[in-house]
Order: C-alpha cells, then structure tokens, then sequence
C-alpha cells in the first residue's frame, strides 16, 4: 500500500468538524437531549403525511428549483422569487453566502460568543475571522463591530437572537449599525430563532433587507417548524446575493420530502406557532426560576438559555446528565440548555438548585 495520502488544502489543517449537540444517551435513565436547540414536539401528522407522500419517489431527484417551496415562501413573506434561495438547512446557505463573498485575504466578522459554524464555515472557505467580543450584558457590540470593519471585510453575520446568549440587537441600534457598514459588504441577519422573538423592538429582518441591498436574510425550518432533521433553509437577499446563492448551491440538496414537509409546515404555520407559544412561555418560566435561585441569566429571545458557569461549566454538564438531561457545554464558558419538554426542564432546574 502506498504511503502517501492525497494533497489536501492546507488551508483546512487544523480546522475543527462541526459538532453536533450530544445525543440522549440510550438505556440509561430518562435522558432528554436539550443540547441542539430543536423543537422538541414531534411532527405534525399533517406535515408527515406530506413528507411521507414525496418518499414514494425517493428513485427520483428532487425538484432542484424548490419551485413549490419557493412559491409559498413568495407569498408567505411577501418577497419576489428573485430574492430567494433555499438551502441544506440554513447553515447551509451561510457557508454559500461566504463562498459567494469571501475567500484568501478577506475577513468574516462576527461577534463571539456565536453561533460555532461562523469560525468552521469561514476557515474553510479561506477567510479570516473577526471576532468581536460581547459585551459584558452578552450582546452584541455593534458599535465595536462597525470600528471593526477595513477594506478586507466582505461579510458580516448579525445572529439575532444570538446563539448561545439568546440576546437581541434592537432596531434603532441595528439601523445605526447598518448605515455605518459599506455598501459593498453583505450583512447576514442570521434569524433561525425568529419565532420565539417577542420582544416589539426587535426588528424583522426581511422588513429591514428591502431597501439595503448589502442585507440578506437568514431563516431556517429547523426550529420553530420543528424539521431538523429534513435540513431546509432559506435566505432572502436581492437578486445579485440570492443569484450567487443558487450557483454555490449543492445540486439537488434540498430533498423533495424536505421540500413538502416545508411547504405543508408553512401551511400549517399557525398550529406550529401555537407550540411556538407554548416553549416562549415555559422559557420565560426557565428564566425565572434561575433568577430566583440566583443566577444571572441574559434575556433570552431564543428557544434556549445561557448560563456562565466559567470553570464549572463541564461538572455542570455531567451533573446534567447524570440526571438524565444532555444540555450543551462550551469548557471555561457557560452551558447553554434548550427550552424542552416541561419534565426535562425541570429535571435542568433542580440541579441548576443544586449548583447554586
Ligand atoms: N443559525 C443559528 C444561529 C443556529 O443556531 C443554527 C442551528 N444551531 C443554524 C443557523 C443552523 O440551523 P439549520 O442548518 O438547521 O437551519
């Protein structure tokens, strides 16, 4: 056997794979998997018999242009096709949005803590990362992003809210921050947690896109219309951005049962923002309950929460799991815990107690 190996990119040594959340564990005690932020309802039956329907014809690809997705997507957010793309789940379209922008000798900025994609996706394509710390509240410092910003940046994410904090940028503060970014530099609004928003002074992203050719959109259908694992996203940007998108699309990579089971969510939409309404609620349950024992925890919009633990972050997260909750740990940092089934969150609460 030969002992040479092929001649990869050097620029992908040392670039860390995506890791996923961890699974429950299976055989042990009751385990809920809260360390992936999905939505932890199961399908709609309306939803799997549409899906069910398009397996029949798993012999055949997928309708490459999404034609009937896009259509809906058309109407539901009052957008024109041109501006749309859809995408293997909206990660997906972010790492085409940096394919299309940003390469050797650019830089991707974004804030940090956020979402862990950013640095891989950007690494990947060549392009440095700009990592603009938080502020000590764990939002966003636009201001310090803005002063950031040379001739090298071609890409900036916004994650609104921001994974893991849950925190929001507010309009007056996001408009402020878009009229100091250059036109030639794409603006990602990255809002796969929209639905939970219920904060009014958070502005919608695809009012805000409109009349900013530089902004694009990020959504995703793996949240709050609970289909992870069909891995659908969508972007809406104008159509030089949303353009560049279908040509750095993987061919064919939204399946056709991804692309029925989106179209019959959105028909579905408002059955699937009733149990919106139902996790927004039993987060701001969460929330209380750790204030009440006396942890400090950022105000989340999200579908999760944030807990700075620093060094006791990793004991926190085994200590979670002995007690059959898998919750997500970032060492020296904080764990972040996805608003689950009501049994499963109070099992997190008793040993966030236990922690205090
Ligand atoms: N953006 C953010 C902020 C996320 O947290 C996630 C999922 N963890 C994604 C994008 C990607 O989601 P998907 O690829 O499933 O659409």
């Amino acid at each position: 056997m030969s002992e040479t190996s092929p001649r990869l990119r050097g620029a992908l040594d040392g670039i860390p794979t995506y890791k996923p959340g961890k699974p429950a564990a299976s055989g042990g005690p009751v385990a809920y998997k809260l360390s992936s932020n999905e939505n932890p309802y199961p399908p709609l039956p309306g939803v799997m018999e549409q899906a069910v329907s398009a397996a029949g014809v798993f012999n055949r690809y997928p309708d490459m242009a999404c034609t009937g997705l896009m259509n809906e997507l058309a109407d539901r957010f009052g957008v024109p096709h041109a501006h749309l793309a859809t995408g293997t789940g909206s990660v997906g379209v972010a790492q085409q949005l940096i394919q299309a922008t940003a390469g050797p000798g650019d830089e991707v900025m974004y804030a940090w803590r956020s979402f862990e994609a950013y640095p891989i996706i950007t690494q990947i394509s060549g392009a440095a990362s700009i990592q603009v710390p938080l502020t000590a509240g764990e939002e966003h410092d636009l201001d310090a992003m803005a002063d950031a910003i040379t001739e090298r940046t071609r890409l900036i994410f916004v994650c609104n809210p921001n994974n893991p904090t849950g925190t929001v940028v507010r309009r007056a503060e996001l408009e402020r921050f878009l009229d100091r970014v250059p036109g030639d530099v794409l603006v990602v609004l990255d809002e796969a947690y929209r639905e939970f928003i219920r904060d009014s002074e958070v502005p919608d992203g695809i009012d805000l896109y409109r009349d900013r050719p530089n902004v694009a959109v990020l959504r995703t259908f793996s949240k709050a219309y609970g289909l992870a694992g069909l891995r659908v996203g969508f972007a809406v940007a104008h159509e030089p951005v949303a353009t560049a998108l279908r040509k750095t699309a993987v061919p064919f990579g939204v399946s056709q049962i991804a692309q029925e089971a989106a179209i019959a969510s959105l028909r579905a939409e408002d059955e699937l923002l009733g149990r919106v309404g139902t996790l927004v609620t039993e987060r701001d349950r969460v929330r209380r309950s750790l204030i009440g024992q006396g942890w400090t925890v950022a105000e989340t919009q999200a579908n999760f929460v944030w807990l700075r633990l620093g060094e006791r972050t990793l004991d926190f997260a085994a200590a979670c799991e002995a007690a059959g909750v898998v919750v997500r740990p970032f060492a020296g940092e904080g764990v972040r815990v996805t608003v689950g089934e009501m049994e499963a969150n109070d099992i997190f609460l008793q040993v966030a107690g236990a922690f205090r």
